[in-house]
């Protein structure tokens, strides 16, 4: 193996598994394991197998009696277990300081596998009324039809409500959104988590919007789960998900004959995990960038007389809880809302937005480095009835931002600008 054999040998001797830490999430990433390339090379091989070979007959039983497994580098088959997979999945649970993580192939089939994992009897669950679409629809359409797995939705800040709705014995899970879409409202995690442990219940917490911002397992929460299809890829060009929390739970979602991952198989592609493996050294300063660009434009928006909402403004109601929760030094988000109180007046700022001045592009999802803009309540937030959206605080107007970071700081501002002085000069606002 030449001259890179050394590197090697040090790479075999340093610790997989990442320290769980409660510091800086930077610091938990800086921790795990650098993966070398099979022939020395900086970056990880791709171990793209479907299927894995052995030396001896006798390794096939003992890798199907768990005697030998992933821990000790041996592998069966890539729908349990892949190497590449696993070492993404090292890297996304030191995002989120737990024990153990494991991706798939979309944050849906992380969302619906937990919960199944979790309420693996049938069961009742209590969620947020502010949740991503297709995780309320989940839960509200497709878990009571084919599982008997039952919801209550609760306004998560009414710390009242939650506790009537969580029943002792039958509740199974707290599942939120560490900030929700799209009006950016914060949920107390360590108080929700101790109002659920209290009854025996778990806290599954969706943190889709605030990676390196926010870390709710350190906050107390049990599992944390991701659509890495948002910030944590970046680019807009791959679709996947992971679930984080004790090994005890990564392991049973892996069990060969019980598992919810392992028997619904959304497995994540070992190319795929590789492409966002590469991504994550610099998602912390990303979102630095997105946080600070949002709240720059948030200040601007509002002092040009703009009804903005964004958690980083002092005047939100969640600020202060954000701040005492937070990371320090990533800032409050990277999404801000612009109310523009009617979908006419949202639709013209958003087609001159994209087509007059470049500032960013309408689209949903998040997270990309161009600013993607979305008029949610006929959007994302569509299958909601206009009572619901009333709850939710969703007008007709309202406009959300994912801010970039392409271009300069500067240069997107005046972009913004042009477009909403066009829009006072026409009338469209006053
Ligand atoms: C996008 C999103 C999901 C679903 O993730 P997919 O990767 O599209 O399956 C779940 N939760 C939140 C908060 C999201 O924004």
């Amino acid at each position: 193996m030449g001259g890179n054999s050394v590197l090697l040998e040090k790479q075999v001797n340093v610790d997989k598994k990442p320290i769980v830490t409660w510091e800086d999430p930077a610091v938990a990433l800086g921790t795990t394991r650098h993966e070398f390339g099979e022939y020395g090379g900086i970056n990880m091989s791709i171990e793209a197998s479907a299927t894995f070979t052995v030396m001896e007959p006798k390794t096939m039983h003992k890798l199907f009696t768990g005697e030998l497994g992933p821990s000790q580098d041996f592998f069966i088959y890539s729908r349990h277990f892949n190497p590449t997979v696993m070492n993404l999945s090292r890297q996304i649970a030191a995002l989120e300081g737990t024990e153990a993580a494991y991706c798939t192939s979309s944050g849906m089939a992380a969302i619906s596998s937990v919960l199944l994992q979790i309420c693996n009897t049938g069961g009742h669950v209590v969620a947020s009324s502010r949740l991503y679409g297709g995780t309320h629809a989940l839960l509200s359409h497709f878990l009571p039809r084919v599982c008997n797995i039952t919801t209550n939705f609760v306004d998560v800040r009414d710390h009242e409500m939650v506790k009537e709705a969580l029943v002792k014995g039958r509740t199974k899970v707290l599942f939120l959104e560490s900030m929700t879409n799209p009006t950016l409202t914060v949920a107390n995690i360590p108080e929700l988590c101790r109002i659920a442990h209290d009854k025996g219940v778990k806290v599954v917490v969706d943190n889709t919007f605030a990676p390196m911002v926010l870390s709710p397992a350190r906050l107390g929460a049990d599992v944390v789960v991701h659509s890495l299809t948002k910030y944590i890829s970046g680019g807009a060009d791959i679709i996947a998900g992971a679930v984080c929390g004790p090994a005890s739970l990564v392991s049973s979602m892996m069990d060969l004959h019980q598992g919810a991952l392992m028997l619904l198989g959304p497995t994540m592609n070992a190319k795929v995990a590789f492409e966002l493996s590469e991504r994550i050294p610099h998602l912390g300063l990303r979102m630095t960038e997105h946080c600070h660009r949002a709240l720059v434009f948030a200040t601007r928006m509002k002092k040009l007389g703009l009804k903005v909402i964004y958690p980083g403004l002092e005047e939100h109601p969640d600020h202060t809880l954000l701040k005492s929760m937070a990371n320090q030094n990533y800032g409050f988000g990277g999404i801000l809302c612009v109310d523009m109180e009617t979908e006419e007046k949202a639709d013209e700022l958003m087609n001159r937005l994209q087509n007059y001045t470049q500032f960013g592009m309408m689209a949903v999802s998040l997270g990309y480095y161009e600013t993607l803009m979305s008029c949610s309540g006929s959007s994302t937030s569509s299958e909601m009835n206009e009572e619901e959206k009333k709850m939710a605080g969703i007008s007709q107007g309202l406009v959300r931002m994912s801010i970039g970071y392409n271009g300069t700081l500067e240069q997107k501002w005046s972009q913004f600008e042009k477009a909403l002085v066009g829009l006072i000069y026409d009338g469209m606002v006053v």
